[in-house]
Order: C-alpha cells, then sequence, then structure tokens
C-alpha cells in the first residue's frame, strides 16, 4: 500500500503545538497520577515532556483536581516546561470549569466525551455549558467518543432504525456508526454552539484493530476536523505495542490522523514513557517524523559469538536517546542520522555503509577486528577488549564534526 497524501483538516492551535492542517503528527500522552498531588504530577508531566510528549492529558475529575491545576500550570513555567496540558473532564466537567475559571484559564484544551457528558441533542445541558467555557476562554476542545462509553441515546436511536430493517448481522455496523454519528453531532452541536471548526479535535476510539480502522475510515471520510488517533485499552507490552502500531500505521498510511496517543498499560517497573517512545518510534519507521538517530540492528544469529554486539547496540540506543534533548538545537537534523551495529560481515560492511556511521562487528571464524564506515567510506578498524567504548566516542565525534 503506497503512502497517500496527508488529508487537510482544519488546524488546531493548542499552546504552541499546530494539530492538523498539515502540520506534523503530534505525539501526546497522559500522566496517570491524581491531579490533586501537584508535585508527582508536574514531575511526570516533565517527564512526559522530556521523553517527547508534545501534549499531555491530566485528569480533572474533582474539586481538588480542579484546584491543583492553576498550580500545576505555574509550576511548569517555572521549571520551563511549556507543553500544552490537556484536562479530561467527566460528568462533573461544566461545575468544575464555571467554579474554578482559574483552571479553565491554565489548560490548552479541554477533552469532553460525550457519552459521560451530555445526551444528545436538546437533551444536553451540560455538554452545552462546557462548549460555552471553550468559547469563553477560548479554548480548543477534543470531542472524544469512547467504545465503552458510548451516547447510549445515539445507540438506542440508531439500533431502533436499524430493528425496522430487520437484519441482525447489521448489529456492529450500527454500533461503529453511533460511535462515528456522536462525535459529529457533538461537533456540530459544538459549532451550532459557537465553537468554530478550527477548535475542534475528534477521536473514536475502541479496542478492536480492524473495528477502529474502518470508523476513522469512515470518519475522515464524513468531517474535515483534526483527528486524535488512539487505539482505546491497547493492553500490555508487546501486545499493546503491536495492536496499536498496526492500527495507526494503517490510518496514517491513508493519510489520516493528525496527532496520536498510545495507550500503553504500564507493566510493573516500566517507564510511563514507554508510550511516548513507542508513538515516536512508529512515526520514525513510517516515515512521517525524525526524533532521534536511529539505531539499525541485525537481529544476530549462529555466527554470533555471544550478545557482545546486542549489548553495543542497546548501549548506543540509549546514548543516543538520553542525548537528544540537548542535541536538538546544538545539532540541527543529527536525528536523521542511522547508525548500524553489525554481527558479523556477511550484512555487517553492507548496512554500516548503508548508514551514517556503522559497524561491523567479528562474527565466529573471522578475524577479531570491526570495521567502522562513515557516510559509506571505512575509516578505521578497531580491535582488542574496548571496541564498544571506543565507537561510542567515534558515534560522539561524528555527531560533533
Ligand atoms: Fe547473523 Fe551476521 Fe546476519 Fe547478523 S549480519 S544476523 S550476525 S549473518
Amino acid at each position: 500500500m503506497s503512502i497517500s497524501p496527508r488529508k487537510i483538516t482544519h488546524q488546531v492551535q493548542i499552546g504552541d503545538i499546530k494539530v492538523g492542517g498539515g502540520a506534523p503528527i503530534v505525539v501526546q500522552s497522559m500522566t496517570n497520577t491524581d491531579t490533586a498531588d501537584i508535585k508527582a504530577t508536574v514531575n511526570q508531566v516533565m517527564e512526559l515532556s522530556k521523553a517527547g510528549s508534545e501534549i499531555v492529558r491530566i485528569t480533572v475529575n474533582s474539586e481538588d483536581a480542579a484546584k491543583a491545576v492553576p498550580e500545576i500550570r505555574n509550576q511548569l513555567n517555572q521549571k520551563g516546561f511549556t507543553v500544552p496540558i490537556v484536562g479530561d473532564f467527566h460528568f462533573n466537567g461544566h461545575k468544575l470549569l464555571e467554579k474554578y475559571p482559574a483552571c479553565a484559564e491554565a489548560l490548552d484544551k479541554y477533552r469532553i466525551n460525550p457519552g459521560n457528558v451530555g445526551r444528545g441533542k436538546n437533551r444536553d445541558p451540560q455538554f452545552q455549558q462546557m462548549i460555552e467555557f471553550a468559547c469563553r476562554y477560548d479554548k480548543p476542545v477534543r470531542i472524544g467518543v469512547n467504545g465503552g462509553s458510548l451516547d447510549q441515546a445515539v445507540l438506542t436511536r440508531l439500533l431502533d432504525e436499524n430493528r425496522q430493517k430487520e437484519n441482525p448481522d447489521e448489529l456492529p455496523a450500527v454500533t461503529r456508526e453511533a460511535i462515528i454519528v456522536s462525535a459529529l453531532e457533538s461537533a456540530a452541536r459544538a459549532e451550532e454552539i459557537g465553537l468554530p471548526a478550527n477548535k475542534i479535535l475528534l477521536s473514536c476510539k475502541i479496542s478492536n484493530v480492524q473495528e477502529l480502522i474502518r470508523i476513522y475510515q469512515d470518519l475522515s471520510k464524513r468531517c474535515d476536523y483534526a483527528l486524535h488517533l488512539g487505539l482505546t485499552e491497547a493492553g500490555m507490552g508487546s501486545k499493546g505495542i503491536v495492536a496499536s502500531s498496526a492500527a495507526l500505521s494503517v490510518l496514517m498510511q491513508q493519510g489520516i490522523g493528525d496527532t496520536i496517543r498510545i495507550s500503553l498499560t504500564p507493566e510493573p517497573g516500566t517507564a510511563r514513557t514507554q508510550e511516548v517512545v513507542v508513538a515516536q518510534e512508529i512515526l520514525q519507521t513510517m516515515g512521517f517524523r525524525s526524533f532521534t538517530p536511529m539505531v539499525i540492528a541485525c537481529p544476530g544469529c549462529g555466527r554470533t559469538t555471544s550478545d557482545y554486539f546486542q549489548k553495543l547496540a542497546m548501549e548506543i540506543q540509549n546514548y543516543l536517546r538520553v542525548s537528544m534533548p540537548s542535541w536538538r538545537t546544538k545539532y540541527p537534523g543529527v536525528e536523521e542520522m542511522e547508525v548500524a551495529v553489525m554481527g558479523c560481515v556477511v550484512n555487517g560492511p553492507g548496512e554500516s555503509k548503508n548508514a551514517s556511521i556503522g559497524i561491523s562487528l567479528p562474527g565466529t571464524g573471522e578475524t577479531p577486528v570491526a570495521p567502522v564506515y562513515e557516510d559509506g567510506v571505512k575509516t578505521v578498524t578497531l580491535k582488542g577488549d574496548h571496541i564498544a567504548e571506543e565507537f561510542q566516542a567515534l558515534v560522539e565525534r561524528y555527531i560533533e564534526t
């Protein structure tokens, strides 16, 4: 499947980040702290921002959380973090925005779930109030439909219409349609209330990959709003990563999607930032954006004598990722370089020559030397017990020069 041109949607300004309208696809994430715990939330927002999250969402589900929001923004600003903060609201969002204007002002965007806040056209005073606050404070809104909390009024209405056709096989299609209609009708209602199209983003998240793809393909054809992609409840570990990558890659290849969030359940001991790294890696491997130099490493096989080369590849990757924040302004374009770490001469020299800098480590039966290539030319051959350290020094020198 060749890459399709990006669908040009209405561009939404969220803090200092542009989403849609042809802007680069934005990576975002969400905290899992109690927002009322200011210190923990500020720390996690900073951690996610440092990892590369360009927008961070926090839950605003209680009075204590709403009271904490201005101070969270204040502390982030003092520490030099300008990352836009999105408030995720629930059934009491309208009350919190009314009672805590400083919270309404401090947030850069509101997220509203129409299944959780309103009950359809003319029966959604809470939804209306939320949109009126967005207009008053000049904030964009994401209307985020979730398959698990679908607006039951919309579903019931479409089910009733469908029953008249007496086709039981239509049920999944009706559910899909209800998810899309809930988003589109809510967006139309928001525009009626006065929120312009370039202040509205839509998302329709469910946990089934094929259904998610069908929903977004349909949604993208039926509107020009900026779209936030995400597979909800993607799951833990490799399952969540694979499912999210599969769904989002297909959609982005078709030109659909303006911002992505990878919803991973962190495994115990796993960094919260993993979902940001995965989102960046999806975008970079698909060729949409560059975030950090790519490490190309072979999988290893019977020709590798030990796990030495895997360790070297891992060390180089970690070093590059950790160094990126300080390199971003110092070495413009560094994120586009490739570093090859290969296990033997079968594919080593070829891949190393194609990379910006690459090393081919000795496999079984080979002379214990490691040729290094820079921009396709062999520049040095490393030997002895310190090949890893010497190669890392060469990578640093390459970047500096
Ligand atoms: Fe095996 Fe060499 Fe290929 Fe790596 S490059 S997978 S070590 S044959």
